[in-house]
Formats: C-alpha cells, structure tokens, sequence
C-alpha cells in the first residue's frame, strides 16, 4: 500500500495547480491519474483565462468581472466565493506568467486581452488558441522541479472510508490490471467533467464524470447538476471545439439565408452573447428550418484575413480542415452546439472542503458555485488554478493535523471492487450480459435527446425512468467479455459506465424538478426565470433508487438578481 500525506486524483490544471500548492506547503503528495497528465482535457482548452489585468481596457476591475460572473451565471453562483475569485485570478495569472506560461503579448509587452462572450471588457488571456496546453505545460513542468510523486494510468474505483473519513482511494493499476491501494490524510479529487453522459460533446474521452460519481457514492452531494453547458460552436460531425476565440476575434454566425440572425435574439452583443443564449439561438434557427441539411449553421471567419487567422486561430484553422475539410480563410465553418461543460459537481465550499472529511473537490468536477447557472468562457481555467490553489492548500493544512489511516478499510474495500470486476468478467461469458457499450450509448442518446438544450415536464420524466431502467440493467447484468489485466479498456470503460449512469441520473432528476429556466436549463414548459421559488442551489444525494434531492439558498453579497438583457 502506499502512503502519502495528500494525494491529488486527477492530473489535469486543478489536481496539478492543487499538487503545486500543497507541495509548496510542506505536504508529501502524490497525483494519482487516468492518463498521463498532458493528456488531460485541460490541454485541449484553447481560447484563455480570465482576469481583470486592465491591460486591454484600463478600466476594467476584478468587481466589474465578478459581476459579468454573477450575471452570466444568471444570479445562480454563490457572490461571495465569486468576489474572491475574481480578486484572487489577477494575482493567480501573473504567477503563472512567472512560472513561464507564454501568454500572447501586446505591441509593449504586457499580457495581451482579448474579448469573450459575457464579458464587458476584453479580458481573457490566452496563448494564441492553445492556451490549455500552455498552462498545463507550465505547471506540469513545476511539478516536477517540486518531486511531486505520480502515479499514472491508474484509475480510481472507490473512495476508501474509515468511519465517516475518506483515507484513500483503492484504484485499478492499468498496466496490470492489479488493485492498488492508497492511503492519504487527505484525498483532494480533481477528475474533471462529464461530457460523455451525453452523445455530443467537445469533450475526451475520459471526461466521464466518474470521479464525481465515487464522491457522490462516498456521501458527498452534487450540486446544480441540471445545468449543463452546451456550446454553440461545436465542428458539424465530430463536435470538435471550436473557439468562442473565433467570435471574440470577430467570426460571425449565419443561416441559410446568409442572415446574421443573433439579430434577432441578442442584438446589442450578437455572437458575444453568453454561451447559453448562443446555443439556444443557433438550435432554433436550425428548428425552424433555417439551418443547412437540418443539422447546422455557418461561422463565418473569412472576414478576418488570412494573417489575423494564422497568427491567432492558427489551431482552429487546422481543426476545420483536417476534421471536416472546411479552409476557414476562405470558407465557412460549420457548426451546432454540443456538451461542453458541466457546471455542477461535487459540492465544495471556497476552500475546496466537501462535507466529507478527508475529501477535497476542485475544478470542473467541483461545484463551488461561482458558474451558477451558465459559465462564461475564460472562466473555468481560472476556477481551475484560483480553487486549485485552494485545496491543495486545504487538504495540505488539514492533513497535517490527521494521523495517517489504518489498513482494515483498505482490504475491505479491495474485496468490494473485486466483487465488481468479478461480476462484470463472470457475466461476460453469458449470451444476454448486457454489453455496457449499449447501455453507455442508450444514455447518451436519452441525455442528448431529453436533457438538451430544450427541456420539458414529458421529455425529462421519460428520461428519469429510462436511465433507472439502464440502471437496472446495468447492476444486474452488464458483462465484460474480456476478462485481460493488461490495458483492458474494456472492463474500465465497463467500470466508468456504472459511474456515469448515476451521474447522468442526477443531472435528469435535478432538471425535472426544476420548473424555471435559468442560464443554461431552458425549460419549454417555464420558459422565464422564477427567483420567488427558485432562487436556490440542488443537492442530489445518492440512494441506490435514485437521487435525493435538498435545496441551499444561494448567497447574494452585492447584486440583487436583475433581468439577464443582452
Ligand atoms: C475543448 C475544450 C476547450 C476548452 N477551452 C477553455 C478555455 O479556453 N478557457 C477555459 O477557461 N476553459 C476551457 N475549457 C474548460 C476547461 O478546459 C476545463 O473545465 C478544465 O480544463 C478542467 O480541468 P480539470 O483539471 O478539472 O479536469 P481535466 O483537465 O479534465 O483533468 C481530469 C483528470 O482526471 C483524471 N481522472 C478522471 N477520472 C479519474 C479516475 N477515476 N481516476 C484517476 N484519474 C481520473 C484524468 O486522467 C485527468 O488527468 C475547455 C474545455 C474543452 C473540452
């Protein structure tokens, strides 16, 4: 068994920026991760991260971007953990500008800023459209210098629990196929979002939302896990990514009549508006016909000439010809949304402390809340290093005062997830196991089709019961066919499967009772914002019958919710 003072699950810019921080405090700590660090899904983020430098607009202030938070959130994040980010985000980039991230300059050297959606200044620092990879480089490269221990390709299975604690993780070894146990004082997790619980989604492949699910299980709620963020410029076939960057540096959307029909729904900020509105606004159009083959619409870039394109969309520019043959310096690119980001997720307060003790969340698996009910872009890299920071600091302080864990829970919970592979492996050789493939692609489709981007009473409850029914399936006959040790990604993505059907179940239940539209839940059925009834955060607490859900009033410091007018 190993041992560690704090182990950080997750390797993407939380868990690192979490390592670093408790690191520097004097922790021993170790990062426990999927795949290899630079392959987290924090190295795909292109467009930058925000802070209220000043240095495009000197006007700007770290209140004016808690504001256009709280207001792109639409009134649903928490003010007073917003205000403290937003303040702590200018010192939390120029210490990344010093630890060597190569952030995009202005003619006189400073940081360069450029527009995003929802944003009232130019305010978002960026390495031309690969800024993920920049900053993931940077602090992976710090952790090192530090001697951070990593564990790599081990996938996490089960939170351990000694009484009401959290002291480890029991995690599948992928190169061998062997259970491995780790014990910490403290378990900080950073396993990102959930995009795959959904058929189209700009997400990796391993943004499964499975390590929310083994916080969920070890008793920790989820928070606001309705509202899911759905990119209005995802690539038409593959939903690759592309860039709010590419508005922000003046792309426009157009319909089959050549309109630029944002126009028509948020005419003073067009395609800057939030992304919420973007998307609802592109899908409609598409609805009422005035899409192209009924699927997509066009983002124009041609207009920015060739060299502002190879200077700043240079990424961009590769991923529309290599992925749908498109050269966007002379042609349109097409689009429709997709699944971007999960704004919910374990629920944390502003220290990164869950209400389990031992257990610390931080990034996109965590819910703090400062996206509330939309996120703006720019905003989550930031979430990333601001409660990163955070928690590894947490976890670091409080671990030093914990004794280190017994072995007992350990050995208990090894038998417990071997009983798991066991049944899936044993199950495998039958003639009617459940192939966890289906029953993963059948909720796919149910999330997209009935908890998308328009929602109503009839299409969610259908949802609720056909996801218990997956469930069922799921628990009481999936079968992995092949039962290797040696990279079987079969039986982890089997194992992932059980995870994410809870969670996908959590974001359905949530958006059910939620008879209000807000940010990005769009209810058909309540199409305004209801602030009298609703004016709350969800917590979903799982029972194996379904979630249990509790509401926590959301904390307002200085903006009293005002109508969302663009
Ligand atoms: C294409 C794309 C572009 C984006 N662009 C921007 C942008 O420009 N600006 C911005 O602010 N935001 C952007 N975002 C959002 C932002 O990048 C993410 O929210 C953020 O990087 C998430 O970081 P993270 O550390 O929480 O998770 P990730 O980077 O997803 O890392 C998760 C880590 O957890 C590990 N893991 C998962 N499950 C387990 C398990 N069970 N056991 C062990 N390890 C596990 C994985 O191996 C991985 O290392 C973008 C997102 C996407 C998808």
């Amino acid at each position: 068994m190993e041992r560690h003072g704090v182990l950080v699950v997750g390797g993407g810019l939380a868990g690192l920026r979490a390592a670093v921080e408790a690191k520097l405090s004097g922790a021993d700590v170790a990062v426990l991760s999927l795949v290899y660090p630079m392959r987290s899904h924090s190295v795909a983020a292109q467009g930058g991260i925000n802070a209220a430098l000043g240095n495009a607009d000197p006007t700007d202030s770290w209140e004016r971007h808690a504001f256009d938070t709280i207001k792109g959130a639409d009134y649903l994040a928490d003010q007073d953990a917003v205000e403290e980010y937003a303040r702590d985000a200018i010192e939390r980039v120029l210490e990344l500008d010093r630890w060597g991230v190569p952030f995009s300059r202005t003619e006189d050297g400073r940081i360069a800023q450029r527009p995003f959606g929802g944003a009232a200044f130019p305010r978002t620092c960026y390495a031309a459209d690969h800024t993920g990879h920049a900053v993931m480089h940077t602090l992976y490269q710090q952790s090192l210098r530090l001697g951070i221990t990593f564990y790599d390709e081990r996938v996490a299975l089960k939170l351990v629990k000694e009484g009401e604690r959290v002291v480890g993780v029991v995690a599948m070894n992928l190169r061998t196929g062997e259970l491995e146990s780790y014990a910490a004082r403290a378990v900080v997790m950073a396993t990102g979002g959930a995009g795959r619980i959904y058929a189209r989604t700009t997400n990796s492949h391993h943004s499964t939302g499975f390590g929310m699910a083994l916080a969920y299980w070890a008793g920790a709620p989820l928070e606001d896990m309705e509202f899911i963020q759905f990119h209005p410029t995802t690539l038409y076939g593959t939903n690759i990514l592309i860039s709010e960057a590419a508005r922000g540096e003046g792309g426009v959307l157009l319909n089959n009549r050549g309109e630029r029909f944002m126009a028509r729904y948020a005419p003073e900020k067009m395609e800057l508006a939030p992304r919420d509105i973007v998307a609802r606004s592109i899908y409609r159009e598409v609805l009422e016909g005035r899409g192209f083959e009924g699927e997509y619409v066009h983002l124009d870039i041609t207009g920015l000439g060739e060299d502002r394109i190879m200077e700043r969309l240079p990424q961009i520019w590769e991923l529309a010809l290599k992925f749908a043959g498109v050269d966007a310096r002379y042609e349109p690119i097409p689009v429709q949304p997709g699944h971007h980001y999960t704004m919910g997720g374990i629920d944390t307060d502003k220290h990164g402390r869950t209400e389990v003790p031992g257990l610390y969340a931080a990034g996109e698996c965590a819910c703090v809340s400062v996206h509330g009910a939309n996120r703006l872009g720019g905003n989550s890299l930031l979430e990333c290093v601001v409660f990163g920071k955070r928690a590894g600091e947490s976890a670091s302080s409080d671990a030093a005062s914990a004794s280190d864990p017994p072995s007992g829970p350990f050995e208990e919970a090894e038998r417990e997830v071997e009983a798991w592979i066991g049944r899936l492996v044993e199950r495998g050789g039958e003639e009617r196991a459940e192939n966890p493939y289906h029953l993963r692609a059948e909720m796919q489709r149910v999330m997209w089709e009935k908890v998308g981007i328009f929602r109503d009473e009839e299409g969610l409850s259908a949802a609720v019961a056909e996801l218990k029914s997956i469930r069922k399936r799921y628990w009481e006959g999936a079968g992995v066919r092949s039962g290797g040790k040696t990279f079987n990604v079969a039986l982890y993505d089997a194992l992932a499967t059980g995870g994410m059907i809870d969670v996908a179940l959590a974001v359905a239940s949530g958006a059910l009772a939620r008879r209000e539209s807000r940010g990005a839940h769009y209810r058909t059925d309540y199409p305004r914002r209801d602030d009298e009834n609703w004016l709350k955060h969800t917590l979903a607490r799982f029972t194996p019958d379904g979630p249990v859900l509790e509401y926590r009033p959301v904390v307002i410091t200085r903006w009293p919710p005002r109508e969302r007018k663009y």
